[in-house]
């Protein structure tokens, strides 16, 4: 069983805490000469972040795995939860004489990005990815840009660790890998954001905000605790690409079932692949599905979890 525990504001201090020494690892093996891979950097950050994080691996035999899809669920103590399936990618840089950043989305073809997608559409859950873009000193160009940047600068030292939809992160896909590592750069947000208060606590700009109901609407444009406001934070970064796009929005709607919290969504979906609304939005949920509920109580993974590499809690 889920521990059925108050919220807990200091989960963004562990995972700050976790944040310092993924960091400090990618940091000492850039120096050290040594390619860090995400694997390792993932297991470390989920070892610093416990309690609050916990795992169970599906695949323990299948080390080294590329691309492994981990299925997130954030939950709250009033039981409603939000999942992602989320993988693990970093950033590499070409080894031209004047080096930059690369991300590589397209992997395999497009192959590694289209199975994350499907298998995220079978668990009804959104895809996402966990970008690991390593030390100040190994970004090829990467950083905040603003006039007081310096190689201690805590906007640029969060985003060791940061998330981007696969939504966005398919926009990005047709272009350059060189692009891509700029636009997760400039898009993503870092994994600490999704459950810090004071960033959360700012209204979502959206160009459908009139379109919707009003309890969505206030969800949006509230303050938010547990896993609303990871929904809210995840939200707020597809919503923040969406404003980029001048296509015009339309009216017309989708109704998600099962046990999603906001049901009646806008159909507009820009220049994403699908409808933004219902892609995020089905994965806020009023209780965790009961096939992860079975993994937890210590039963095997159901087929369902085929080409899950494993089950990630964060007790948020
Ligand atoms: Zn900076």
């Amino acid at each position: 069983m889920v521990p059925i525990e108050p919220p807990r504001p200091e989960l963004v201090i562990a995972l700050a805490n976790a944040r310092v020494a993924v960091e400090d690892h990618m940091v000492r093996a850039d120096r050290a000469g040594i390619s860090w891979r995400e694997e390792t950097v993932s297991e470390l950050l989920w070892v610093h972040a416990h309690p609050y994080i916990s795992c169970a691996d599906f695949n323990r035999k299948q080390e080294n795995q590329v691309g492994a899809d981990w299925l997130w669920w954030w939950v709250d103590g009033t039981g409603e939860c939000f999942g992602l399936l989320v993988q693990a990618k970093r950033l590499h840089h070409s080894q031209s004489q004047q080096p930059h950043a690369l991300l590589d989305f397209g992997h395999g073809d497009g192959e590694q990005f289209r199975r994350l997608v499907s298998t995220a559409d079978r668990l009804g859950v959104p895809a996402a990815y966990i970008v690991y873009f390593g030390g100040i000193e190994h970004r090829y160009g990467l950083s905040c840009e603003a006039d007081d940047h310096t190689s201690q600068c805590l906007p640029c030292k969060r985003r060791s660790v940061s998330v981007i939809t696969s939504l966005q992160a398919g926009l990005l896909l047709g272009g350059s890998q060189r692009d891509a590592a700029t636009g997760t750069f400039l898009y993503s947000k870092p994994l600490e954001n999704l459950v810090d208060p004071d960033l959360a606590a700012r209204p979502v700009q959206d160009l459908n905000l009139r379109n919707i109901d009003m309890e969505l609407r206030k969800f949006l444009l509230t303050p938010q605790v547990g896993a609303r406001r990871v929904a809210k934070e995840v939200f707020r970064m597809v919503a923040e690409m969406r404003m980029g796009q001048f296509a015009a929005a339309v009216a017309d709607r989708v109704e998600l079932e099962d046990d999603a919290i906001f049901t009646g969504l806008p159909l507009d979906r820009g220049h994403f692949s699908g409808p933004y609304y219902p892609y995020i939005m089905r994965g806020l949920r009023r209780r965790l599905p009961d096939t992860v509920q079975h993994v937890l109580d210590g039963k095997p993974p159901p087929e369902e979890f085929d080409g899950v590499a494993g089950l990630v809690v964060v007790y948020c």
